[in-house]
């Protein structure tokens, strides 16, 4: 029976422990059926030969569950007589130098030509479809005293076909667990990397470490970022979670050998102390922490490495499968993959920051420059005025009446862009107040008519007899029906109808503002609500117009937290439905309750002619 000095105990690692109770089961056979007193089981592990199940005197047994290099067995090999395909018989006369190798069963010997010497040694090896060793089961103390007889050697050649199935189950079996444990850890490490309410890159690493450090049963792990100055791209923490700072140089040597890695596609186990090509940076530092061995993954998507990640055990911990192994280089992958996806939204983020910078700074301008335009403005406004009181020459007064238009043109953009640069600023949160729909539309009405009526237009009101009240800011809903309602008039030539109906909802209040005109085509309407915006439609492009009154009407909608769209078919007429709550959520809530519905609608036509 081989053995040697190293000292590991139970090191199979197996997470199934039955596995084990079954050759414990099969040794048990083996000496009883065959007539063993003494029979051990060894499985190969990480080339090692190691003990799994024994059945004899307890005073061997210490030495015979001693780890043994895998390779012991070849020597006897070698030279020992084959008895079947498993089973090798080597007799105590052909040893030679192998002598001392083994343990001796003291035995008392028979007096018989085929006694049982103690240093005969009996083993059967067992192997794997390729014919590599997987384990191997020894025997020794016949209860007879001699050597087996042909019975004997044809029962133990069977128990050992048993043993080798039991072995190969036992490491499929083993193999699957790992596989099965690791893919899980790693679905739960991409799951949680991968979860878009994670705000970034710190927050994807630190939520990896819990199950890689799990899932691997490793004592901690390092994940690196590279090309990025985020802090958080750095994540070196022990098995609780506590911080490890490295020194820059093991930091560096990882940076350059990562990149290699990926890619050449392999994973780098490193053995303290033992690994060549490595400074002895690394060495040290493996040493002053306590570890015997790091896994070091790179990370990557694509051609580029993004970064790796280094797994590590202690002494005491098992060395690192090639299930494990394997499963790590794949989670590389996985995780490089989130990474990417991190470090893509980081600078999305980034890009949104910069861009709202911009947009505020866009809206100052123009709430400025429009602010400085207004004072001017009214300077020549009203000397305008003054001067039309005057008796002027004919030619003067067709000049007064073109700087008329003109400055009420200018008066309109300035109007719009100061309108739109309140709406829009996040600063000036809405204060809602509860306002009548009913008596906004009333108003809108009497303000179109005189260019409603210039263009022999209907303006027909539908509303419910109920009241008709939304939380809102007055002024701002005044501008959102007055725009609406204005437009409809503006686009629809002499003659046509304009309606404005509004319906009151179980949630909100519909305004709808239809007319007959001159439409908008598909195209024209996807960019209809962005600010300066204007349709190709030479008939509208007939009209004066800033192109930003659709972008207060949608900007004033979206802080009363409705909606707005549009229906629209060129040369038919154009439909906008606007819907507004009757309660608003969040910081524009106002105490609900003022709303008060009464019974059917009816219908109000103002036939203005
Ligand atoms: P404008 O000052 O040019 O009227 P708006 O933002 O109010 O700016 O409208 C943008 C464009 O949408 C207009 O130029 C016009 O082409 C089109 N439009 C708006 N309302 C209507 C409508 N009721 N019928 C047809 N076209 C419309």
């Amino acid at each position: 029976m081989p053995t040697s000095d190293p000292s590991h105990a139970d090191p199979t690692g197996w997470s199934d422990s039955s596995a084990r109770s079954v050759l414990q089961l099969m040794a048990e056979s083996v000496a009883e059926m065959v007539g063993f007193e003494v029979t051990a089981l060894s499985v190969v592990i990480d080339d090692e030969l190691v003990t799994v199940a024994y059945v004899g005197p307890e005073e061997y047994r210490e030495y015979v569950e001693r780890p043994d290099s895998a390779d012991v067995l070849d020597p006897v090999l070698a030279v020992a007589e084959r008895w079947g395909p498993r089973v090798r018989f080597l007799a105590a006369a052909d040893h030679g130098e192998l002598a001392g190798h083994w343990v001796e069963f003291e035995q008392q010997r028979v007096d018989h030509p085929d006694a049982w010497d103690p240093q005969d040694v009996l083993v059967a090896v067992l192997s794997d479809d390729d014919g590599v060793m997987v384990g191997a089961v020894s025997v020794d103390r016949p209860l007879s005293g001699r050597r087996p007889d042909a019975v004997q050697r044809d029962l133990l050649e069977r128990y050992a076909a048993q043993a080798e199935r039991a072995v190969l189950n036992a490491f499929e079996r083993e193999e699957l667990v790992q596989q099965v444990a690791h893919a899980e850890s790693a679905r739960r490490m991409i799951r949680a990397a991968s979860m878009p309410a994670l705000p970034s890159l710190e927050a994807v690493l630190r939520s990896t470490h819990g199950p890689l450090v799990e899932g691997f049963a490793a004592s901690g792990s390092w994940i690196h970022v590279l090309d990025t100055d985020c802090p958080g791209g750095n994540y070196a923490r022990q098995h609780d979670g506590e911080m490890v700072t490295l020194p820059a140089e093991v930091i560096e040597e990882s940076r350059r050998v990562a990149p290699r890695l990926w890619r050449d596609q392999t994973v780098l186990v490193v053995v303290a102390g033992e690994t060549p090509g490595l400074p002895d940076v690394i060495h040290r530092q493996l040493h002053e922490l306590g570890l015997s061995t790091v896994l070091a993954v790179p990370l990557g998507a694509g051609e580029e490495c993004l970064g790796f990640m280094a797994l590590t055990r202690r002494e005491q911990d098992p060395p690192w499968s090639p299930v494990e192994i394997d499963s790590a280089r794949q989670i590389g992958h996985d995780l490089g993959a989130s990474l990417m996806t991190a470090r893509a939204l980081e600078s999305e983020r980034a890009l949104v920051r910069e861009l709202k910078q911009l947009d505020d700074y866009r809206s100052q301008l123009i709430a400025t420059m429009s602010h400085e335009l207004r004072t001017p403005l009214a300077v020549i406004a009203g000397n305008l005025e003054m001067l039309g009181t005057l008796e002027l020459e004919t030619v003067a007064m067709m000049h007064h009446a073109a700087m008329t238009r003109g400055s009420d043109r200018m008066k309109k953009v300035v109007d719009d862009l100061l309108m739109l640069a309140r709406v829009s600023n996040p600063r000036y949160p809405l204060s809602p107040v509860p306002v009548d729909l009913r008596d906004i539309t009333l108003e809108v009405a009497d303000l179109v008519d005189t260019a409603a009526r210039a263009k022999d237009i209907t303006i027909e009101l539908v509303m419910e007899p109920t009241d008709l009240v939304v939380p809102g800011d007055p002024s701002e809903l005044d501008r959102l029906i007055g725009n609406l309602v204005s437009n409809a008039v503006k686009y629809t030539p002499d003659g046509g109808t304009v309606t404005v109906s509004i319906a009151l909802g179980p949630d909100e209040i519909v305004v709808r503002v239809a007319d007959n005109g001159i439409g908008i085509s598909a195209e024209d309407q996807t960019g209809l609500f962005g600010a300066f915006f204007r349709t190709t439609n030479p008939e509208a492009l007939a009209q004066s117009g800033t192109g930003l009154g659709l972008a207060i009407v949608a900007t004033i909608v979206e802080r009363h937290e409705g909606s707005v769209t549009v229906e629209s078919e060129l040369g038919a007429g154009t439909t906008f439905t606007v819907a507004l709550p009757l309660v608003h959520s969040g910081q524009n809530a106002v105490e609900p309750g003022f709303i008060t519905p009464r019974s059917a609608a009816t219908r109000t036509s103002v036939q203005i002619a």
